[in-house]
């Protein structure tokens, strides 16, 4: 990758928040190097849904497209690999991958996502973005109706459960949670059905579910399987450059300012990792936010030098 001279912007992770920074500064004719480790969050999905004028696309064919029209622009570099330091160091930013390249850049985007912590129930994890679900507008209508599980797994579950009984008949599995009678009410008024037995196992061939097994031997029909999964951070890029968090019910997101700056001078963010709701609309236009509050804090630069 070199270090020699300084990009403009180093921006690690090169999916949809990450490429459309790189779109906007490339458009600038800024020298940008993109490092990606090629784990998109929705890598499990053969489809991604609910995209403007996209829907359907599978995500990863979105991101080939991308960076194909990126390749175009001759001041940026899309490179392979996973960045396992960054620091601070005079004019900017150090980075440094698994393989021990380094690079510099007077500015960086923490474009890194997040991971979902899924729950260690036998036949959940095979099936993720296939019928174990986490977001009714990506893969709800697709279900076409019919017996819908939510398994409880935190704070959102009540919420989750009651929004996606627009998309069917939704059994909420409680998996050991208690809700309060107004909770209970109010699942009620949506015709959420609360399971209190726990699962023990999903079951059916291959991606299919055939039904949730529980904890007295029964086997509950459902077609699909929503989890409001606990979030982490993908990458601790974040945490190792100083960037203050913010909570929300699923995990930490990185803080940011309107134009994706973190708490950390120079440092940006963008995307699931800095953002929630999330989504690949929500990404890209965060990635977006990034490139251009970056470049104009650029030009503010060296309009002062
Ligand atoms: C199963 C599933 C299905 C989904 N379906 C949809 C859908 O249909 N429609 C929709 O709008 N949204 C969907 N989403 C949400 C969507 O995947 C995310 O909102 C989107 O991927 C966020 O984009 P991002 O660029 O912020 O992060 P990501 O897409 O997660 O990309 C982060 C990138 O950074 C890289 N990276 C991380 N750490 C490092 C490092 N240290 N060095 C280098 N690279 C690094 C990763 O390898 C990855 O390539 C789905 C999510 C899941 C889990």
């Amino acid at each position: 990758m070199g270090n020699s001279s300084p990009h403009d912007a180093v921006i690690i992770g090169g999916s949809f928040a990450g490429l459309s920074a790189a779109m906007q500064l490339a458009r600038a004719r800024r020298h940008v190097l993109v490092i990606d480790a090629g784990q998109p969050r929705n890598r499990f999905a053969d489809h991604s849904h609910g995209v403007f004028a996209l829907d359907g696309r599978s995500g990863d064919g979105l991101l080939a497209e991308a960076r194909a029209q990126l390749a175009a622009y001759p001041t940026i570099r899309l490179a392979r690999g996973e960045v396992v330091q960054a620091s601070a160091v005079d004019g900017g930013f150090l980075v440094e991958t698994a393989t021990g390249e380094r690079a510099t850049g007077r500015r960086l985007i923490l474009a890194t996502g997040i991971a979902d912590q899924l729950p260690e129930v036998p036949g959940l994890a095979p099936r993720w973005g296939k019928t174990v679900l986490h977001c009714p507008y990506c893969h709800g209508y697709e279900i076409g109706g019919g017996p819908i599980g939510v398994l409880a797994t935190g704070p959102l579950a009540a919420h989750q459960a009651s929004l996606i009984a627009d998309w069917g008949n939704v059994t909420l599995f409680a998996n050991g949670m208690d809700f309060d009678a107004d909770i209970r009410a109010m699942l009620a008024r949506r015709s959420v059905t609360i399971e209190p037995v726990r699962v023990e196992a999903i079951e059916g061939e291959a991606a299919a579910i055939a039904g949730l097994r529980l904890a007295d031997g029964r086997l509950v029909a459902v077609k699909a399987l929503f989890v409001a999964a606990p979030t982490r951070m993908a990458s601790p890029l974040a945490e190792m450059l100083g960037c203050a968090f913010d909570s929300t019910p699923l995990g930490p997101i990185i803080r940011t300012d309107a134009w994706k700056l973190t708490t950390v001078a120079g440092v940006y963010a963008a995307g699931d990792a800095a953002r929630a709701p999330q989504n690949i609309t929500f990404a890209t236009a965060d990635g977006v936010t990034a490139g251009v509050g970056l470049h104009h804090q650029l030009i503010a630069d060296e309009a002062a030098a």
